[in-house]
């Protein structure tokens, strides 16, 4: 297993749409197998492939709570087929916008279809941190992130930010 490297905000790789997997095969496995390494590492509870550079439709997620056994979950193009009326706010954050946390609405239960490391489909309900969870990850595989769903304001400010973090490292 091998930790990849975090794609970070502003990187124009993170507005890029991935695209769908269509085999499962060796290759897929092992990307799943460094993305939960990776996940594990920074730490974090979810992670889109596009995080890591690669443009393709999988995140991994884990929500177990610390010191509790490991629950990987692995979602192989995922599908949003229901999305309640209910919403519900959590406070979210991203491996790729390092250390800015930010309440987020976003339906509280779902309904998503995705393929397993096996090429199995999966019908996962889902609703509180895992709605939320999944949600934000499925964003990703869309170019979207979730400071898009804050004020225009607080989301200029934190690119802004960034923006200017990444050309001092230069
Ligand atoms: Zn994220």
């Amino acid at each position: 297993m091998t930790i990849k490297p975090l794609i970070i905000l502003p990187d124009p790789l993170l507005r890029q749409v991935s695209q769908p997997i269509e085999r499962v095969d060796a290759d897929i496995r092992k990307l799943a197998e460094d993305m939960l390494e990776t996940m594990y590492e920074a730490p974090g509870i979810g992670l889109a492939a596009i995080q890591v550079g690669v443009a393709r439709r999988m995140l991994v997620i884990d929500i177990s709570k610390e010191g509790d056994e490991r629950e990987p979950l692995v979602f192989i193009n995922p599908e949003i087929v229901r999305s309640s009326d209910e919403y519900s706010v959590y406070e979210e954050g991203c491996l790729s916008i390092p250390d800015y946390y930010a309440e987020v609405e976003r339906p509280a239960s779902i309904t998503v279809k995705s393929l397993d490391r096996e090429g199995r489909e999966h019908l996962t309900e889902a609703d509180g941190l895992l709605a939320t969870c999944l949600q934000h990850e499925i964003d990703h595989l869309n170019g979207v992130l979730f400071i898009d769903h804050i004020s225009r304001l607080k989301r200029e400010m934190v690119i802004k930010k960034f923006t200017k973090a990444s050309k001092s490292k230069l």
